[in-house]
């Protein structure tokens, strides 16, 4: 990817962080995101926004998104969907006759209808999947509606860019948290709410209040995003019915609007402790709470800091040597030892990972030893930070520790770690050949 390709983006990002970056930092870790982790540019933008502190709100338009996140009156959206009907019809615009074509399109997580007012050399055909960039939407009868307007550019894709087409409507089905899938249409669920706050979003150009928190019930935690004001609250046992799942790497979020009937109820259900003891919790959540004791998170690894791989500790202090240097005890001899520093994101939120040599050992298939053996044959040890990146960047793990937070944000000393379930693994790859090919 060329840097004259990459600068709009990069004035956008030092926008968004203001005096936090430099633009010459920025440009060099946007292209490490896009080339090296594969991330598409959108994904990549706002990772780093995220990750340097930065409001990633002026980012949500202007997204690659799923047809159901689409909300009317929106100046610029951009999507993959496939084309479900095509139909050619001459209407009277101001006074004069043009033709349009009009239909359905859909993805796995709704369908919407679409008009598209400049006809001249617009092929769509029904089974297509095309990628469209600054459509803009409308509400007519009460949904959604997708325009092709003039600043509209649209794509052919190959048909595998997008699973199955899901029409989001009928009765929805009754789930676990933990069957929680994309692609699964209208879904309804129990649980007890976690946490819950309020956050602003930018919706054409106008700041919209949305809620995202934490919903859980005895199978699991699910991420949630409220796109209307149904007054939840923290502790209170709700059934959501017409929600529906979208997936951040794999990762199912639950998200609903108006149309949804939120009830809450009145029946013995665990409390928010019991809840919490159980299974992996999401990061926001713990985020909300300043920290944990002992917790698991789910996520991936988006990036393996500087620091991971072969360090020489101090014999006396145990600190990582700087150069062959103590801070405390000045030029010692130091003994080998292999660390990764990383940063997982769930979706809701990153953590900074510490993770020691055992695991470190577990998760990239390699022995200290071997590991040293390799730096010694390549007369660098930057041989072993190469390969930790390579093996651990982009993975779905759940790793197990206490959480801290700080000014710099949430950091975990890993404890335990381990691959996420096959399940997840194979969701996220899945959904990262889809944002490759999609590009
Ligand atoms: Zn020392």
């Amino acid at each position: 990817m060329d840097t004259e390709e990459l600068a709009p983006h990069v004035e956008e990002i030092a926008r968004a962080l203001g005096d936090k970056l430099s633009e010459e930092k920025i440009a060099e870790e946007l292209a490490r995101y896009i080339d090296v982790y594969r991330l598409s540019i959108p994904m990549a933008k706002r990772t780093i926004v995220k990750r340097y502190g930065g409001d990633t709100s002026g980012f949500e338009t202007g997204f690659q998104r799923k047809l159901a996140e689409l909300r009317p009156n929106e100046p610029v959206v951009d999507f993959v969907a496939k084309v479900l009907s095509s139909n050619r019809k001459e209407v009277t615009a101001k006074g004069e006759k043009k033709e349009i074509v009009f239909g359905f399109l859909g993805d796995e997580t709704a369908t919407v209808p679409y008009t598209a007012w400049n006809t001249e050399g617009l092929e769509l055909s029904k089974g297509e999947v095309i990628s469209v960039r600054g459509a803009y939407t409308r509400e007519y009868q009460g949904r959604v509606q997708v325009n092709f307007g003039n600043r509209v550019t649209i794509k052919k894709e190959d048909p595998s860019t997008i699973g199955d087409v899901q029409v989001a409507q009928g009765p929805p089905r009754v789930v676990q948290v933990d069957g929680l899938r994309e692609a699964m249409g209208y879904v309804e669920v129990k649980g007890r709410i976690l946490s819950v706050e309020p956050r602003e979003v930018k919706v054409q150009g106008e700041s919209k209040r949305i809620f995202s928190g934490v919903l859980a019930d005895t199978s699991g935690k699910v991420q949630f995003t409220a796109w209307h004001d149904f007054e939840l609250k923290e502790g209170e046992v709700v059934r959501i019915s017409k929600g529906t799942v979208k997936a951040w790497r794999g990762i199912p979020q639950l998200s609903f609007d108006d149309r949804a009937e939120v009830t809450k109820i009145k029946e013995k259900f665990p409390s928010i402790e019991e809840l919490q003891r159980t299974g992996v919790r999401m990061i926001a959540e713990v985020a909300s709470r300043g920290g944990a004791a002992d917790a698991s998170v789910r996520g991936i690894v988006v990036e393996v800091r500087d620091g991971s791989g072969l360090i020489m500790r101090c014999p006396e202090c145990k600190r990582a040597l700087q150069k062959g240097m103590c801070k405390l005890h000045g030029r010692v001899e130091g003994f080998p030892d292999l660390r990764v520093k990383a940063i997982l994101d769930d979706g809701s939120g990153a953590v900074s990972l510490i993770i020691g040599r055992e695991l470190t050992e577990k998760l990239a298939d390699i022995t200290l030893d071997e590991a040293t053996q390799r730096a010694r044959e390549k007369m660098d040890h930057g041989v072993v930070s190469d390969l930790l990146e390579e093996r651990l960047t982009l993975k779905a793990i759940t790793t197990t520790g206490s959480i801290t937070s700080d000014q710099y944000g949430l950091s975990m000393i890993v404890k335990d770690a381990a691959f996420a379930t096959v399940d997840v693994k194979q969701e996220a790859e899945k959904l990262l050949v889809e944002l490759e090919a999609s590009e």
